[in-house]
């Protein structure tokens, strides 16, 4: 599987705004923020390109932590109790870009519905 620039960042080979680390799981802000708080959520592991790839059996207790990690950063950035949108994007007609799984937070601001 080709190298993804989330890898560089989970070895910190390139600079994040990183707002919150596990064992298993980092955040940091994305670079081209769509609302006030813009972060994404990843898992360290490499292997799960979207959630096309997940597997229960593998997977279930990791899924767990990177979803109580965005309750964690909404509380931590303010939009806990304002709200908040948790996009997962998979495969080219939703526009992922990289692949490597990441949930969207995001806040600060009004949604719109349906997305774009
Ligand atoms: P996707 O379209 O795959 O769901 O989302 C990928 C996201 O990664 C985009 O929102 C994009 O702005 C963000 N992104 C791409 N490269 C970098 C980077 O080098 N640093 C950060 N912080 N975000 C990035």
């Amino acid at each position: 599987m080709a190298e993804t620039i989330f890898a560089k960042i989970i070895r910190k080979e390139i600079p994040a705004q990183i707002v919150f680390e596990s064992d298993t799981v980092i955040a940091f802000k994305d670079i081209n923020p769509q609302a006030p708080v813009h972060v994404l959520i990843i898992p360290k592991i490499t292997e799960i390109e979207s959630a096309r790839d997940l597997d229960p059996g593998k997977h279930a207790k990791l899924l767990g932590e990177l979803y109580d990690a965005a309750n964690t950063i909404a509380k931590q950035l303010g939009v806990f109790e304002s709200g908040f949108r948790l996009v997962l994007n998979s495969g080219a007609d939703s526009g992922q870009e990289v692949p490597h799984i990441h949930i969207h937070l995001l806040g600060g601001r009004k949604m719109n519905w349906p997305p774009g």
